[in-house]
């Protein structure tokens, strides 16, 4: 608990990406910097503690440099940047004389001196009112924290091992958070994130949900006014963060938790229903997972099966998951679970906002426009064709669908499918059983395939709509980038215009078209994906009921009439102002 907390409420504002309400201590991720004992040493001693530091800071350089070229693999060069500027910290010849002079004059332990030194620079800047120098005192800490873990004794604990080893409970806040970070959080742990950057599509955020974790990402330099152990309450429903809450705040949480458990006791009663509109039309409603464990969950939901299962996360966490037998086990586990409704599974999606260890030896300029998606696949085939005979073996024991992620042109699509075929041969070849007429979908996310989508159409079964990236590549808005957020929306009529064209052209072409982006789950767009027919929506596991609450209040003709009302708007603001008028007449209570 900080010593001062007569400093009174304050709250931060940021975006709700995963809702939940919780309370506890702030943990500030890549702050930790511990302060080690003084301790006398001899004359003799100096130089050898010399040698210590040097060969620390040698140390810290070179995790630096690793970490620099992971995160540039994962995330661009734009987010490893900061590493240079770590790079130069490190080395600040200001602070690497002062350490010196006072280690010669004191004669102590070279870790509590460097820690004393830097610990006088972080005191002037904190007290500075600027925000820029406030961020550079945190990255000045960060780097410092890394020396003193290498002077000092044991492993050093690089960042994707923080979330470990800490006993209690708490909230992690953090400039940003891998989607890997996410999924390795533990939650016995953490009750809830908040970051500084990031937004609603990114897969950071779309894990969280995924493992229901409450969060609030985009609250700018939050790390300068938190600090660990303050206490704090997380609003994961209208994306808040609220410092030291006062009597009345805590009340009015109570409250509103309260509300909140009220209205999900009540969904519970649609667990076992169909997915209808009032009128009768019948919508598939399937869940996006990203792991096999997850199915339990979502089932728990009400899943009408899963209509896509993310396969990349688990296969860039973990190295002994790489194998064809533990991929078709995981594929197994899903399609008997969900039995006898269908599991569709993506090929992995690598590249973008998703980390590819050791796949990359450049780090790209673009990754969301590069080596993604069906591009890696085509050209990796020890990852491509290992995937498709574990998915075809698991269509043997369940209902299972395959679909190929960022098609942008029908060669790729027909390459992808000329693979799969291959890997049937294969299959039938060696007497391993497999489902013959598996449901083979294409992802329409970029703007080619969705124009393109009548000629897509004659060669596979289905479509499912990935809003997140047809969002992204429609209007050119980065989906991980909040500075750019407020453009991110699937209300934009550019976007409705390519959605309402490709589920005609499926229509047209005997095949169904659903959608698994994140507007599947956002309940202002319910009535207009109902309207454009939509077949299927697969959404987030905390999405589940409330969509099927949504669609049950809503009939299809006042969709149809919406989609006519909102086809004369030019604008995402004018459009979205058209959804709120049905939406809260139809289904006030499930909007925050
Ligand atoms: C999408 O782009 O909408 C989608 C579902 O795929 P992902 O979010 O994994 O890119
Ligand atoms: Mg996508």
């Amino acid at each position: 608990m900080p010593e001062n907390d007569s400093r009174g409420e304050r709250r931060f504002a940021g975006t709700a990406v995963s809702p939940g309400i919780v309370r506890g201590q702030v943990h500030l991720k890549g702050v930790l910097m511990d302060e080690p004992e003084s301790r006398r040493i001899s004359e003799n001693e100096v130089e050898p503690e010399k040698r210590r530091l040097k060969q620390a800071l040698l140390q810290t350089r070179g995790q630096i440099v690793e970490m620099r070229q992971k995160i540039e693999e994962a995330a661009g060069s734009e987010n490893a940047s900061i590493f240079d500027a770590h790079l130069l910290l490190l080395e600040d010849s200001t602070v690497l004389e002062e350490v010196t002079k006072l280690l010669e004059s004191e004669c102590r332990n070279v870790d509590r001196i460097y820690y004393e030194v830097i610990e006088r620079y972080l005191e002037s800047l904190r007290r500075i009112e600027d925000p820029y120098l406030r961020e550079r005192a945190i990255d000045i800490e960060d780097v410092a924290r890394r020396v003193l873990r290498n002077l000092g004794p044991g492993e050093y604990a690089d960042e994707e091992m923080v979330f470990e080893g800490l006993g209690e409970e708490f909230i992690l806040v953090a400039h940003d958070l891998t989607p890997s970070d996410t999924a390795s959080i533990d939650r016995n742990h953490v009750l809830g994130f908040a970051t500084e950057v990031g937004s609603m599509v990114s897969h950071t955020a779309i894990m969280a949900r995924s493992l229901n974790i409450p969060a609030v990402v985009g609250i700018h330099a939050l790390r300068s006014d938190v600090e660990t152990g303050d206490e704090i309450l997380l609003d994961g429903y209208n994306g808040l963060l609220i410092v030291r809450p006062n009597q009345e705040t805590l009340e009015e949480y109570e409250i509103l938790k309260a509300e909140k458990a009220i209205l999900l006791d009540d969904l519970q009663e649609l667990r076992d229903l169909e997915t209808e509109t009032a009128d009768g039309h019948q919508i598939t409603l399937s869940a996006n997972i990203e792991f096999a464990h997850e199915i339990s969950q979502v089932q728990k939901q009400g899943a009408e099966g899963v209509g896509l299962f993310r396969t990349e996360f688990f296969y860039a966490n973990e190295e002994s998951l790489r194998s064809e037998n533990a991929q078709t086990r995981q594929y197994v586990d899903v399609a008997v679970a969900v039995a006898p409704n269908a599991v569709i599974i993506r090929t992995v999606d690598l590249g973008g906002d998703k980390l590819m260890p050791g796949l990359l030896a450049e780090p790209e300029p673009n990754p969301f426009l590069g080596w993604r998606g069906i591009r890696v696949c085509l050209q990796e085939p020890d990852i491509f064709r290992p995937q498709l005979r574990s998915i075809l073996r698991a269509s043997a024991r369940g209902k299972v669908g395959v679909m190929f992620p960022f098609i942008c042109c029908v060669e790729e699509l027909r390459e992808a499918i000329a693979a799969l075929e291959e890997e049937k041969l294969n299959l039938r070849k060696a007497g391993e059983p497999f489902d013959d007429n598996i449901e083979v979908g294409a992802m329409i996310e970029i703007p080619s395939a969705a124009l393109m989508a009548d000629e897509l159409a004659r060669e596979v079964d289905f479509f499912s709509i990935g809003t997140n990236d047809l969002v992204q590549y429609t209007l050119a808005v980065d989906r991980v980038n909040d500075r750019v957020s407020d453009l991110f929306r699937s209300a934009n009529p550019a976007v409705l215009k390519l959605i309402k064209q490709v589920v005609e052209a499926a229509h047209r072409n005997g095949i169904w078209a659903g959608i698994c982006g994140e507007m599947a789950g956002d309940l202002l767009m319910t009535p207009l994906m109902v309207g454009f027919g939509v077949d299927e929506l697969s959404v987030g596991a905390s999405q589940l009921l409330s969509v099927r609450r949504a669609i049950s209040r809503l009939k299809v003709s006042e969709c149809q009439n919406l989609v006519k009302e909102i086809s004369g708007l030019s604008s995402a603001v004018e459009i979205e102002e058209c959804c709120r008028t049905l939406v809260m007449e139809k289904y006030p209570e499930l909007i925050t």
